[in-house]
C-alpha cells in the first residue's frame, strides 16, 4: 500500500492539521503552540520566538478574509433577519446593533481564521513549510 503523504522521518515528524489550526487560530505557532504567531494585528512574525519555526513562507493571501465573511455572514444575516422577523426594529436602531456586531466579530475573526490557514499550510507543509528536503520548484 501507497502512504499519500510523504513523511521526512518518524513520529516527530508527522503534524496534526486539528492542533495546527487550533494553535494558529489561537495566535500561537502552529508547532510548538507556545510562541506569539502575530507582531500587530494580522502581521505574521518571521520565525517563532519560541521554537524558531520559520513562518515567513506562509501563504495565507486572500483566504483569511474570504473565510472570515463567510463566516460572520452566515452567523449575523440570519439573526438579523430573525430579529426582523420578530421584532421590526426601526432600520436606525438595526444598523446600530448589526454594524458594529459585524465590525467586531470580523475584527475579532479576522487574525484567528489568518492564524489557523497557517496552521493548516504547516500541518500539510504546504509552501514554506515543507521542509529542507523539499523541491523548490515543487510549489503547491
Ligand atoms: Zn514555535
Amino acid at each position: 500500500m501507497t502512504q499519500a503523504v510523504q513523511t521526512f522521518g518518524g513520529d516527530r515528524d508527522r503534524r496534526s492539521w486539528a492542533s495546527a489550526m487550533a494553535r494558529g487560530a489561537a495566535h500561537k505557532c502552529p508547532e510548538c503552540g507556545r510562541g506569539k504567531l502575530f507582531s500587530g494585528y494580522v502581521k505574521t512574525k518571521p520565525q517563532c520566538e519560541s521554537c524558531g519555526l520559520d513562518l515567513s513562507g506562509h501563504r495565507a493571501d486572500d483566504a483569511p478574509p474570504y473565510i472570515t465573511i463567510i463566516i460572520v455572514g452566515h452567523v449575523m444575516i440570519p439573526l438579523a433577519l430573525a430579529v426582523k422577523q420578530l421584532f421590526d426594529p426601526p432600520i436606525t436602531l438595526q444598523f446600530a446593533i448589526w454594524l458594529p456586531l459585524i465590525t467586531l466579530a470580523s475584527w475579532a475573526l479576522l487574525p484567528a481564521s489568518k492564524g489557523a490557514m497557517i496552521g493548516l499550510q504547516w500541518a500539510n507543509r504546504m509552501h514554506g513549510f515543507a521542509g529542507p528536503d523539499a523541491d523548490p520548484e515543487a510549489d503547491v
